[in-house]
């Protein structure tokens, strides 16, 4: 299909050369005008994909309690920032801060950040948290943050950041770059660009060639900013994602379109692109900036340990078969290892002295 984002990267491929795969992405996601993120709501079941705030409003309210243990446990400051890095359609700070209001000292010790780019995302949240007890302020960057401790959560945040694609060759780890072939579609080919050695994680240098490695600036210089502040100042930050818990290679770049994978290259902008998180990559990341990253936690394993069950329990108790069937179902897609459970992973980082509940067990 000929749209204008198609034309307009069209247009800067054969003017500068094919681009990398990165640039690809941020061009297809975050285009002012068609960028997938900024025309509209992507989420439930309309949409192109459901993310676990919108599957039950426990997923928000477990992490509801997360943040308040973890306020205790980095000895509850007076003043903090919460913070939501890519917060949707803002369910997950709604039913977040529903939670929290059974601690009015944390309310009252906290300021809201959202970090979003997109005007019409931004609107929603608006729209969703108009009777919040705080009200949040927005931010395009994280750089933007103003000082102080931080307690920040992000729910597939992480996997909606560009990656860059190196193909191992017999030369060397070559970038994966997206240029237009003869018949003038998009396709996949090699620049010039080389992957510095140092930058090759050690359990992806044997790899053979026709390996794909997988980097993602963007994340990595995010937990690093984090992860410094946290140092300072203290707090937290907790990120649930789905992604694989060691470097490995593979090529997870991939489109989701109405509930359905889709040609990354095929339609500019009207799918969704994302790729597996590095998980060890974030975590050495935080480690370097002076923080500690704990072991990683399965969604299950956090969600469970959180009292997931206890939480179905009470709100199904009293209500009728089908109400019940329709919790038994959501505990099941949050947590069954079929469904997010298990390919969905949970990273903590704080300060080297704090371990927060459940990261503890
Ligand atoms: N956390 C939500 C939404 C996940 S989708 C949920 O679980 O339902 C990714 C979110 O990150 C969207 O809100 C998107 O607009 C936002 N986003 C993507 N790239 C971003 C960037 N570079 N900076 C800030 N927000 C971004």
């Amino acid at each position: 299909m000929n749209t204008p984002l198609r034309e307009r990267i069209a247009a800067l491929i054969r003017h500068d050369g094919p681009m990398t795969i990165a640039d690809y992405v941020a061009h297809c996601l975050a285009d002012p005008h068609d960028g997938y993120y900024m025309r509209g709501d992507p989420f439930g079941k309309a949409g192109d994909f459901v993310t676990a705030p919108e599957v039950s409003q426990m997923f928000g309210e477990l992490i509801g309690a997360w943040c308040l243990a973890c306020w205790q446990s980095i000895g509850a400051p007076s003043a903090f920032h919460l913070v939501e890095l890519g917060p949707g359609r803002g369910t997950l700070m709604a039913d977040l801060l529903r939670m929290a209001s059974i601690r009015p000292a944390f309310l009252d010790a906290a300021s809201l950040h959202l970090v979003e780019t997109s005007p019409s995302l931004r609107a929603c949240q608006a729209d969703t948290l108009a009777r919040a007890p705080l009200a949040p302020q927005w931010h395009d960057h994280i750089d933007a943050l103003p000082y102080g401790p931080l307690i920040v959560v992000a729910n597939e945040f992480f996997d909606a950041l560009p990656i860059r694609q190196y193909l191992r060759t017999e030369a060397g780890w070559r970038e994966r770059v997206v240029g237009v072939d003869d018949s003038g579609g998009f396709a996949f080919g090699l620049g010039p660009g080389v992957l510095p050695d140092a930058d090759i994680p050690a359990d992806c240098r044997a790899a053979p060639v026709g390996a794909v490695l997988e980097t993602r600036p963007a994340a990595t210089a995010i937990m690093t900013t984090l992860a410094g502040r946290i140092f300072e100042h203290g707090g937290a930050v907790l990120t649930v994602d789905y992604g694989h818990a060691n470097t490995a290679v593979g090529d997870t770049l991939q489109a989701m379109r109405g509930h359905q994978f889709a040609d990354p290259l095929a339609d500019p902008g009207a799918a969704d692109l994302t790729a597996h998180v590095d998980f060890a990559a974030l975590a050495r990341a935080a480690k370097a900036a002076g923080a500690r990253p704990h072991p990683l936690l399965t969604q299950a394993e956090f969600l469970v340990r959180l009292g997931l069950i206890e939480r179905a329990g009470r709100l199904g108790a009293g209500r009728d078969g089908t109400v019940q069937n329709d919790i038994r179902a959501t505990v099941d897609r949050l947590a069954g290892p079929d469904e997010m459970g298990d390919l969905f992973k949970v990273l903590a980082v704080t300060r080297p002295d704090v371990t927060p509940e459940p990261f503890d067990s």
